[in-house]
C-alpha cells in the first residue's frame, strides 16, 4: 500500500492514535520519511466546566445553553467570528417549521423552537432575516423560508454568547485531547497566546469533522458521499430584473416572498433549476453552479454555490488545498457567465465568499444510537427526545410521514466509548438518507441546546454523560422552551 493510501486507509478505521505514526487525525504529509520528536512542553491550564468545540452552526447554541444552565462555558472556534456554515454556505435555514404545506388536515407546528427560534426572532427584529414567511411554490419541500443575514448574524451569536457569559476563544484552534481511560479530562488549544491545556468535566465536539473526536480517539468512518463546497455573496444585482427574466424564461423553481431591505412581500428566495439559456446552461453544470438562492437584501443575493466532489477526503491537506484552488476558479467563471447570460447581473461583483472550502460530511462519529431513515421517514420518537424535527431535504421524494415529526433521541449524540462527549451537528447519522434531514441548519442548532443542557447539568453533578438522568434534562429543555410533540 502506498503511503498516501495507507494514511487514508487509517483515517476511515478512526486508528490513526493507536497506529501512533501519523498523528490521531489520521493524515500525513505524502513522502514523509522521517519523524522529528517534539519536545515535551509545560502548558498553562485553564479550568471550565464544559468545552465547546467549534462555534458553527450547531455549536454556539451549545455554548449558550450550557452557560444559561450556569455552567463555565468556553467555546473554541478557529475563525474570527461564530456562525459556521449557516453564515458562509446555507441557502436557507431549514426548518422550524413541519412540512404543513405538502398534507391535507395537517396542523401547522413551529417544531423547533427555545434557543434557535429565539435567535431567529431576534436576527428578525434586527432586519437580518426574513422570519418564517410561507413558500409561494415548493410547498412539498419546505413550508416557509427563513432567510438570513450572513453578516448580521454573526454580529447576533456575539452578542447572545456574551449575554449568556460564554467565554469566546475565537482564532483558537482546538488541536488535541488528554484522554485517561476513556475520559476526557482536557482538550489543548493553540492560538497566539500558545498552547493551553483546557480542562472541564463535559465537552462537545461541534467542529463539522469530528476534530475533537479523533484526538479522543473516539471510532469514526469516512464516507465521502457528499459534494463540497464554497459559496459566494453577490453584489450590485438587480433581483427584481432576475425575478421577471426568470418568469419569462418559464424558469421559476421554489419562490417565497417576504421581508427585504424593510419592505414586505418582496423575493427573499428564487429557484431556478430549469433556465435552460444555451451556451449558460452546460459551462454551468460542469462547475456545478447552484441556481438556488436567498436574500433579505435589494440588490444582493446572499449565496451563489459552487459544488465540487474533492477527489480524496475532506480530510487531507493537500486534496483539500487542490479543491480550494479548483473550487475558487470555479466562483470566477459563475460570477462571469451570471454576468453574461443573466439580466440583472450585468453590473455585479462577488463581494463575500467563505474563508475556506465547506464541507456536507467530514468525520461521522459513531454514537450510542444512529439515526436511520425509517426513523426519521416513519416519524419516530424515542423515550429520550432532546427535540423533535420535521425537515428533510430530499422531499418530495422523502418527506415525514403525515408531515410530522421525528424525535433527536439523546443518545444519538453520545460518542461511543467515551465517558463525557457529545457530538453534534453534521457528525452524526451514518446513513446518507438519513443525514439529508439531520444535517440541516434548524437540526443542527436543535442539538446545540440538547448537548449544551445535557453537558451543563453533567458538570454540575460531575458525571459523565450517561449517568443523566432523561427526566432531569428534559425538564431544563422544557424549561428552555424546547418543543416536544407530546
Ligand atoms: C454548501 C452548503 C449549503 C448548505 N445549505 C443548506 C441550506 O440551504 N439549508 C440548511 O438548512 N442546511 C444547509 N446546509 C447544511 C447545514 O448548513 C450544515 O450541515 C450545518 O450548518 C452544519 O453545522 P455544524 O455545526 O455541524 O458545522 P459548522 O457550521 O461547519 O461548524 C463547525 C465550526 O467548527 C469550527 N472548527 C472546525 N474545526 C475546528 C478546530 N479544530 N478548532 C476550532 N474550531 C474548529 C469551524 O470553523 C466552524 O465554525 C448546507 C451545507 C453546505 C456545506
Amino acid at each position: 500500500m502506498k503511503r498516501r493510501e495507507f494514511s487514508k486507509s487509517i483515517a476511515l478505521l478512526g486508528l490513526g492514535a493507536q497506529a501512533g505514526l501519523v498523528g490521531n487525525l489520521g493524515h500525513a504529509a505524502e513522502n514523509q520519511e522521517s519523524f522529528y520528536e517534539e519536545p515535551v512542553k509545560k502548558l498553562p491550564i485553564r479550568k471550565f466546566d464544559v468545552v465547546v468545540a467549534g462555534g458553527g452552526t450547531a455549536g454556539i447554541f451549545a455554548a449558550m445553553a450550557a452557560a444559561r444552565q450556569g455552567a463555565k462555558t468556553m467555546l473554541i472556534e478557529t475563525k474570527g467570528y461564530c456562525g459556521g456554515i449557516a453564515v458562509e454556505g446555507g441557502t436557507a435555514i431549514h426548518s422550524f417549521y413541519n412540512l404543513y404545506t405538502a398534507f391535507e388536515n395537517c396542523t401547522k407546528r413551529k417544531v423547533v423552537q427555545g434557543i434557535p427560534a429565539e435567535f431567529i426572532d431576534r436576527l428578525t427584529e434586527m432586519g437580518g432575516a426574513t422570519g418564517y414567511p410561507e413558500m409561494e411554490t415548493g410547498l412539498d419541500y419546505d413550508s416557509v423560508c427563513t432567510a438570513i443575514d450572513t453578516e448580521l448574524y454573526k454580529i447576533l451569536a456575539f452578542r447572545m454568547l456574551k449575554d449568556a457569559g460564554v467565554f469566546i476563544a475565537v482564532n483558537t484552534l482546538l488541536a488535541g485531547a488528554i484522554v485517561e481511560n476513556s475520559r476526557i479530562k482536557g482538550v489543548i488549544t493553540e492560538s497566539r497566546s500558545g498552547r493551553e491545556a483546557i480542562m472541564a468535566n463535559s465537552f462537545i465536539d461541534s467542529t463539522g469533522y469530528g476534530d475533537l473526536c479523533a484526538h479522543a480517539n473516539a471510532e469514526f468512518n469516512v464516507l465521502n458521499d457528499y459534494d463540497s463546497c464554497n459559496s459566494f455573496g453577490f453584489a450590485n444585482a438587480s433581483i427584481d430584473d432576475y425575478y421577471k427574466f426568470l418568469k419569462s424564461n418559464d424558469a421559476l423553481g421554489h419562490i417565497c416572498r417576504g421581508p427585504r431591505s424593510g419592505e414586505e412581500n418582496k423575493f427573499v428566495r428564487m429557484g431556478a433549476e430549469q433556465l435552460n439559456i444555451p451556451g449558460f446552461i452546460d459551462e454551468a453544470k460542469k462547475i456545478g453552479l447552484s441556481m438556488v438562492t436567498t436574500t433579505v437584501r435589494d440588490n444582493y443575493l446572499m449565496y451563489v454555490k459552487c459544488n465540487f466532489k474533492v477527489p480524496g477526503t475532506v480530510l487531507d491537506r493537500d486534496d483539500i488545498a487542490q479543491a480550494e484552488v479548483e473550487i475558487r476558479n470555479r466562483m470566477a467563471k459563475a460570477a462571469e457567465l451570471l454576468k453574461k447570460y443573466v439580466p440583472g447581473f450585468e453590473k455585479a461583483f462577488i463581494a463575500r465568499t467563505s474563508p475556506s472550502m465547506l464541507i456536507r460530511r467530514g468525520r461521522q462519529i459513531v454514537c450510542d444510537y444512529d439515526i436511520t431513515h425509517e426513523d426519521v421517514i416513519y416519524g419516530r420518537h424515542f423515550d429520550d427526545d432532546t427535540f423533535v424535527y420535521g425537515f428533510h431535504d430530499s422531499a418530495p421524494q422523502y418527506q415525514i410521514k403525515d408531515g410530522g415529526t421525528y424525535g433527536i433521541p439523546y443518545r444519538a449524540l453520545c460518542v461511543k466509548g467515551i465517558e463525557n462527549l457529545y457530538a453534534i451537528g453534521m457528525m452524526i447519522t451514518s446513513d446518507l438518507r438519513a443525514h439529508m434531514s439531520t444535517r440541516n441548519t434548524v437540526s443542527c442548532m436543535g442539538q446545540g441546546q440538547a448537548s449544551g443542557t445535557a453537558a451543563a447539568l453533567c458538570a454540575k453533578k460531575k458525571t459523565g454523560s450517561r449517568d443523566l438522568k432523561y427526566a432531569d434534562l428534559r425538564r431544563q429543555l422544557e424549561k428552555g422552551k424546547v418543543y416536544f410533540e407530546a
